[in-house]
């Protein structure tokens, strides 16, 4: 008897061969293998009799093969195939109806050739047509295949018992190029399921699966594999069966449970319990360039809440592109260090650091503070000097990018660490962060964490990779901005682009011109057309305008410079590839150019617009397209003309790129889901949230016993899955 922690080659039907080919899939234990759901399932409980097909339907159809040849014709090569129906062998007869065959053509099939012989059995599975050349006859166009029987007197028996028909039957993406195909996968499947010890201990305590109405594991398993005879096939194909829903659910409810306890387990650590006075109030008023506007008290007002109570906060502070954020972190950076600790500040890339700390120095240094940047790109000795510094508690605000986090940075005094523009951070590094913190002595009380971010994350992620956090939301952006206009135009009237471009510079404004080129790694022929670019903007089509450049290839010091110009308006144009996409704070520029706009990811192009309509002025975001669109990038293209609200924006990417891609990288720390999907799944996402709260709430609903079983299951399970997690 297997166990579901057995490994997988000890499945029936599984050798050393196909076990490489489920391990490069993930799947080592016959746990995994259970949770490879099929993607899609066919009703062949009742195959359809040939002469019964009607032409426009989707049909299943057993049948054995007769003939079948590959033709050229002058188009293409074409595969066609005659099938009959099982057993129906009767010679043609004189008067009687033919016996029942139908042809099946499958276009530039040349790999078909030679692949079958008569007296096959196999499953088709695809659309009825009228033969066009044979009015009356039909044939079956395209069908998927799969072989069932190599021998039609095996049949007779065979079929019967079969896994292939007669029954709804699973459909599984197959693996190791032919190694298991659908029909393998099914048989190692079912024998999983057959030799797996049926006592599957139950893992979701009993009050929950009450609530939920949740069928047991191993049934689930069963049915999710092998539906019922009445399950409908709808909600097998929308995994929303009972079986589905069941697994579904465990997967986020573990998840859930696990955030849950992380939030609980910090609320038991202590934290600063910062002193919030008249005197730290009237120093936070005095720094103000500005009046803020109702959101930024409403959200520097939870933030300070939190920095008061002796519990670390661990906070996300979300609000779009330009709604001024740093504003706040200042401030709560303000209220540390009026507290006599010291304040890290981390941005993802070295302009936005460097533009940080120019910012922090004009509104806070008057106030006396002391602030250091820390970058990778900092001499040695001078890295050592501010290490030194904040070791020794001089330096009170300390600002960088992830080279605080890798260099050996010791603070005399933390007491609040910021994290700027988060999701460019990987999950990974925002756990390293605070947990650098945590090594020190059991009773240290540890810093509180802010983090920001301008991508409005959808709800349900938001509850997936923040889910240990408490969110804040700056939903209102500074007064006396005007919505930025945003045009579609082809690269090929780029002269009249530029001519704009000309006219709101002679009006006093700066325009960003923007490449597709992605930083890391770029392909050298991508970053040679950015400075092609460049070139051609300042010899030939802008020749009287002051032209920066500025890509993630330059020398760090080469880039402030650059930066710095244009912020001092000593430059009109500043040609860029994405490195500007954060954060960058020009109010003075209007206009930006993005060229092959159809390249860049949704999130990215809002992103860049924000670098525009900061100012009170008009600004235009002119997305210039090359002449081959694919239908999703013609989406990405509408959704930024129609709108400019963030969330709405993401909401778009998430439905297009789906969950893993949102973030650009698979470093983004979303965890891969076995059976959920986080757009089809929101509302059980939802569910499992609050029963995972209710089951750690320590209500007498839930028995201790149901509780501690759980935990023991979170913590088998999810040490696995979601390796780099702690938990508790
Ligand atoms: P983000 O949230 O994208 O980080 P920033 O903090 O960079 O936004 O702010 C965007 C711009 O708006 C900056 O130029 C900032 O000085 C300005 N700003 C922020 N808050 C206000 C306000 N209340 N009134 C006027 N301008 C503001
Ligand atoms: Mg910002």
């Amino acid at each position: 008897m297997l166990e579901l922690d057995s490994q997988v080659q000890y499945v029936k039907g599984v050798g050393p061969a196909r076990a490489v080919a489920l391990a490069a899939k993930g799947i080592t234990t016959v746990e995994d293998l259970l949770y490879y759901l099929p993607f899609r399932y066919e009703d062949r409980s009742n195959p359809r009799r040939i002469a019964d097909l009607r032409p426009g339907e989707m049909a299943t159809l057993v049948a054995e093969v007769r003939t079948s040849a590959l033709f050229r014709t002058r188009r293409m090569p074409i595969f066609e195939m005659t099938v009959g129906e099982l057993g129906d062998h009767r010679p043609p007869e004189f008067g009687k109806s033919p016996p029942a065959t139908i042809k099946c053509m499958w276009f530039n099939a040349t790999y078909l050739k030679d692949r079958f012989k008569p007296g096959q059995v196999l499953a088709l599975y695809g659309k009825v047509e009228e033969d066009k050349r044979h009015p009356g006859r039909l044939q079956l166009m395209q069908p998927q295949i799969e072989v069932l029987s190599e021998d039609p007197e095996e049949n007779e028996e065979a079929l019967p018992e079969s896994l292939e028909i007669g029954r709804i039957v699973p459909i599984y993406e197959g693996m190791g190029k032919g190694m298991l195909t659908s029909r393998g996968l099914r048989r190692v499947i079912r024998s999983a399921l057959e030799s797996v010890n049926p006592e599957l201990p139950e893992t979701i305590p009993e009050p929950v699966r009450k609530r939920m109405g949740l069928i047991p594991r191993m049934q689930a398993f069963w049915r999710a594999h092998w539906p019922e005879p009445d399950e409908p096939l709808r909600n097998l194909q929308a995994s929303r069966s009972a079986a589905h829903i069941r697994l579904i659910f465990e997967e986020l409810f573990f998840l859930q449970l696990g955030l849950e306890l992380k939030r609980r387990s910090l609320r038991e650590r202590p934290g600063i319990s910062f002193r919030l006075d008249e005197s730290i109030r009237e120093a936070l008023k005095r720094i103000l360039p500005f009046k803020p506007t109702a959101a930024q008290k409403k959200v520097l007002g939870e933030i300070a809440a939190d920095m008061r109570q002796a519990i670390p906060m661990r906070r996300l502070l979300q609000g779009d592109v330009g709604s001024g954020k740093t504003i706040v972190a200042f401030q709560a950076a303000i209220i540390a260090i009026e507290n006599g600790y010291q304040v890290a500040l981390m941005a993802p890339t070295e302009i936005l650091a460097t533009q940080h700390y120019f910012s922090a120095r004009s509104i806070l240094e008057k106030a006396g503070y002391r602030i250091v940047l820390l970058t990778g790109s900092l001499e040695q000795d001078r890295k050592r000097d501010i290490r030194r510094h904040l070791a020794q508690g001089n330096a009170q605000l300390v600002i960088g990018t992830h080279a605080l986090i890798e260099e050996k940075v010791e603070f005399a005094r933390p007491g609040l660490i910021i994290v700027d523009e988060q999701h460019r951070f990987g999950v990974m590094q925002r756990l390293k962060i605070m947990k650098k913190s945590r090594d020190d002595a059991e009773n240290t009380p540890e810093p509180d964490v802010l983090v920001m971010t301008a991508t409005p994350i959808p709800r349900t992620l938001a509850l997936t990779i923040y889910g240990e956090l408490d969110v804040s939301i700056i939903d209102e952006l500074p007064p006396g901005r005007t919505p930025t206009i945003t045009r579609r135009v082809a690269d090929t009237r780029s002269d009249e682009v530029f001519d704009f471009v000309r006219k709101q510079v002679a009006a006093g404004h700066q325009a960003y011109v923007v490449y597709p080129v992605i930083e890391e790694g770029a392909m050298e022929g991508e970053l040679k057309a950015a400075i092609q670019m460049y070139d051609e903007l300042r010899k030939h089509i802008l020749p009287d305008l002051r032209i920066g450049l500025l890509h993630g290839r330059m020398e760090a010091d080469e880039k402030d410079s650059v930066m710095r110009r244009f912020q001092r308006r000593e430059l009109d144009i500043l040609v860029s590839t994405t490195v500007i996409e954060v954060g960058v704070d020009v109010p003075n520029a209007t206009v930006m150019v993005i060229e092959h706009a159809e390249r860049f990811g949704l999130s990215q192009l809002h992103q860049l617009r924000g670098r525009i309509g900061r100012g009170a002025a008009k600004s235009y975001c002119i997305l210039m397209t090359g002449s081959k669109i694919s239908e999703e990038g013609e989406q990405r293209l509408a959704t930024m003309v129609r709108t400019q609200d963030g969330f709405e924006i993401a909401e778009t990417d998430l439905q297009l790129r789906g969950p893993g891609e949102f973030f650009g990288t698979r470093q983004s720390g979303i965890p891969s889901f076995r059976v959920a999907n986080l757009v089809r799944d929101r509302e059980l996402m939802e569910a499992a949230r609050r029963e995972a709260a209710f089951v750690l709430s320590g209500s007498a609903e839930v028995p201790q016993s149901e509780v501690s079983r759980a935990l023991v299951h979170l913590r088998a399970s999810w040490q696995r899955r979601y390796g780099l997690v702690e938990v508790g």
